[in-house]
């Protein structure tokens, strides 16, 4: 596409600020939690009738909703955003913080909804010039369900069959105005993982008559990471982090039950394996050998890694350079060991790639990573602009071949 037009499109954005705001701000005061994305895909799936596309459809991947702005030729490509919130509260001061104790956009999926919204607004008033159809997604559960899933089980890549699909993520490593594009590997596979240590309750005072399953967990967990650090190969990117130790009922009783959850991350299969083995056998012996017992589950239904498409990365890029100037373009330099459910729709077979959409501004205090309480951005800067790299991104998608 040329640079004309790209920048047509920017500035198509750029008129519907307003909107492409008060919509990730609705969102944001009421976010909802994974597979319970009612209210939100309500509101998308209005909003797509509002415009006056006329192909939407409700219920798909249970709470997802799926939009067809339908073009000139039969091909069609896809644009996915995902909708649901984190159990987090949230501590931005702000008019738009959410309104639900607990809950949070912690991951910047309502701008995610925004930015698709807005490209839908933006390709629906270019269908007569559209050189193909756009299948919007709107896609629940990223957050640890795996909605991508239920989606594509449901037909989300069929009826129009998707040639290729795109999606951005919001990132605070990316300068606000920037877009940040990486070959390859993109996020990491996801194990959920779960240790019980069986101990024996004892008299806080007489700990030698009973197995303090606080005191193993400690050392189990300890040994866990001096495990990782120390005996499995360093250049093979792994981590385990434990987000929840439950035990206890007394300050005077030994616990006689810790339970551990937490998540295993990884690119490369040898570490993936290393880490599951120790846990399965040489944990046991080390819990073993205090006392106590292990019960280890590993879930394996976790994301896969997610590969972007070079293809698709390389059109994005093309489009992203075009719009915004190739120094506003950035190499994304390294994969992350985050999970990413978007891993599914490459899976399935389809090329498929996902950018980065900068949120970085310190001068304005946006800096808190995602997944924190502090997380927000300029969505009022940010938001046209992934709305309208998204638009275009489809474009040149489809005036691929
Ligand atoms: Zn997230
Ligand atoms: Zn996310």
């Amino acid at each position: 596409m040329n640079r004309k037009t790209l920048r047509q499109i920017l500035s198509d954005a750029r008129a519907i600020r307003a909107d492409l705001v008060s919509w990730r701000r609705h969102l944001h005061m009421n976010p909802e939690p994974s597979m319970q994305e009612h209210e939100t895909a309500a509101f998308a799936a209005e909003r797509l009738r509002q415009m006056g596309i006329d192909r939407v459809t409700e219920g798909i991947g249970r709470t997802g909703v799926v939009g067809l702005v339908r073009g000139r030729r039969a091909k069609t490509v896809g644009l996915r955003a995902d909708m649901d919130a984190l159990e987090l509260g949230e501590a931005n001061r702000v008019p738009y913080q959410s309104k639900r104790p607990g809950l949070m956009h912690g991951c910047g999926h309502d701008a995610h909804v925004a930015c698709l919204l807005g490209a839908a607004a933006i390709l629906h008033g270019r269908r007569d010039r559209l050189p193909g159809s756009v299948k919007l997604i709107f896609q629940p559960g990223e957050e640890g369900a795996g909605g991508a899933r239920y989606m594509i089980e449901d037909g989300v890549l069929r009826r129009p069959q998707l040639k290729a699909v795109a999606a951005l993520h919001v990132d605070t490593q990316v300068d606000a105005g920037k877009i940040g594009v990486r070959r390859g590997y993109d996020t990491a596979q996801t194990e959920d993982v779960r240790l019980v240590i069986m101990g024996k309750a004892a008299h806080a005072a007489r700990p030698d008559q009973g197995v303090d399953a606080i005191a193993v967990a400690s050392q189990a967990l300890v040994a866990i990471q001096h495990f990782i650090a120390r005996h499995t190969n360093s250049v093979d990117r792994k981590l385990v982090t434990f987000g929840i130790v439950r035990g206890g009922t007394r300050a005077n009783v030994l616990a006689d039950r810790v339970e551990l959850i937490g998540t295993i991350r990884s690119l490369e299969t040898e570490g993936r394996e290393a880490i599951t083995r120790f846990l399965r056998r040489d944990l046991r012996k080390l819990v073993g050998a205090m006392g106590a017992r292990l019960r280890v589950k590993i879930e394996k239904d976790g994301y896969p890694p997610s590969i972007n498409d070079d293809t698709v990365v390389d059109v994005i890029s093309a489009t992203a350079s075009g719009m915004l100037g190739a120094e506003n373009v950035v190499d994304v330099p390294k994969p992350n060991l985050g999970g990413e459910d978007f891993a599914y729709f490459g899976l399935a077979g389809l090329p498929a790639a996902m950018f980065r959409l900068g949120i970085r501004d310190e001068k304005k205090g946006f800096s808190s990573p995602g997944h924190s309480s502090t997380f927000d951005m300029d969505d009022r800067r940010v938001l046209p602009i992934g709305a309208a790299m998204m638009a275009a991104t489809a474009i040149s998608l489809l005036q691929q071949s």
